[in-house]
């Protein structure tokens, strides 16, 4: 029903829903692939002064059309992202239109080019999404032997000082690797001091291979980069009690088989992304050829309700992908997926080494297969769902496996 009082019209918001062509809580923009680091482990950046990327970025007006379907289309927040954001020149006027079209921003930043002026722009325009800042390192050494720049360590910290002298909420996250690793606990310590972190900060621990496939040499660097699962898993579980409850709600949710479909996530309907030279892509990291939709000359209505919905349907054919992937009951807790088989193999349905080999550490540390098995294997998988009922204990023998066999 619709009340109308004469200058407050209130109605139902399942009509509202009802009347939109699609639903899209959020939108990924990439606004350049630019950055002004070159972090050794980066699977997208291009030099700051890159003139083809610049020749083929999105303009101002391009942008800006995006946003205003975006904001038509009930969209409720834009995270921009790059490269690095803060790199193009019209950032802050790019960012000012989203915010007067009503949509929450979130920007994804390495913190470095805040000036003073951007951050009284943030104190005076709030963003309304918490800024959030990845950082490389603790210190000037093993920041900078990540992005490769030097100073880059203090542009860094005098980003956090300007955000925090003008109380501008953001969080750090951080990204694993090797020349961090053992900084693990300073982070937390000093993520602790920061006024709205309200949980120790994520870490990033999957290291991608370049999304363009464009470097045979980077990408053999980037693998060299990976950190092993024993590794991997004393960080991400370093609040074991915090971890224990997430996995378990998320395994007793959403394990089991899923077959030869390729798409079980939103990519295409609930998470779109676009990127830097306009092509609306199914999720932020699948840049197959192809799977793409020009958004200079459509709309991001028609890719979601005309082109994506095929996505559903794609099917894998890889013999490989069909004895493992389609079989194996870990499948969600697996990062698996035809963007990560695309950036690793080139192909949409290839098991990834890298992924199975991490999922099945942290499967054994979780009580859901024994050392040496196989998740494509196991015929008793519900029973073994069942043991990540939120009221079942882990048994301590698997608990501690994290930190020392795996
Ligand atoms: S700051 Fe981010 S975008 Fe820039 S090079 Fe590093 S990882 Fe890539
Ligand atoms: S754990 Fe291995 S087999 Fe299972 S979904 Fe991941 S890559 Fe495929």
């Amino acid at each position: 029903m619709t009340l109308d009082t004469g200058y407050v019209v209130k109605t139902n918001i399942n009509k509202i829903f009802r009347q939109m062509p699609v639903l899209l809580h959020q939108l990924d923009i990439e606004l350049t692939e630019r950055c002004n680091y070159g972090c050794i482990h980066c699977y997208i950046n291009r030099p700051s002064g890159d003139r083809e990327a610049l020749r083929r970025e999105l303009d101002t007006a391009q942008v800006k059309r995006i946003l205003d379907e975006a904001a038509a289309i009930g969209v409720l927040t834009v995270r921009l992202t790059g490269g690095e954001v803060l790199l193009r020149r019209d950032f802050a006027e790019l960012y000012l239109y989203a915010r007067g079209l009503g949509l929450r921003v979130l920007i994804y930043t390495n913190g470095s080019l805040i000036t003073p002026e951007l951050a009284d722009l943030f104190a005076r325009v709030p963003p309304l999404e918490k800024i959030e800042i990845t950082s490389y390192g603790m210190h000037a050494e093993s920041y900078e032997a990540v992005t490769t720049v030097r100073d880059s360590f203090k542009d860094f910290r005098r980003g956090i000082k300007l955000l925090l002298e003008r109380r501008i909420p953001f969080l750090v996250k951080g990204m694993l690797l090797p020349q961090n690793i053992n900084e693990v606990e300073v982070f937390d310590a000093w993520a602790k001091t920061l006024p709205d972190m309200d949980s120790a900060p994520s870490y990033d621990v999957t290291v991608t291979m370049r999304g363009r496939r464009d470097s045979d040499a980077k990408n053999k660097m980037i693998e060299r980069l990976r950190a092993a699962p024993n590794q991997v898993l004393p960080v991400v579980s370093r609040d074991r009690e915090a971890y224990l409850k997430e996995m378990k709600s998320f395994c007793s949710q959403f394990l089991g088989p899923h077959g030869d479909k390729l798409f079980t996530c939103g990519a295409g309907s609930s998470s779109v992304s676009v990127d830097a030279y306009g092509t609306l892509q199914p999720c932020m990291k699948l840049r197959q050829p192809g799977m793409g939709y020009d958004l200079k000359s459509g709309t991001i209505t028609d890719a979601l309700t005309k082109v994506f919905p095929h996505l559903k349907e794609m099917r894998a054919t890889n013999p490989d992908y069909l004895a493992r992937c389609a079989k194996c009951f870990l499948r969600a807790l697996c990062e698996q997926c035809p963007a990560m088989s695309w950036m690793e193999t080139g192909t949409l349905d290839t098991p990834v080494e890298y992924l199975c080999q991490a999922t099945h550490a942290k499967a054994v540390d979780l009580g859901l297969l024994d050392l040496g098995e196989k998740g494509w294997e196991v015929s008793n998988w519900k029973e073994r769902i069942d043991r990540m009922s939120p009221a079942r204990e882990i048994p301590i023998s698997h608990q501690s496996k994290g930190e020392k066999d795996l």
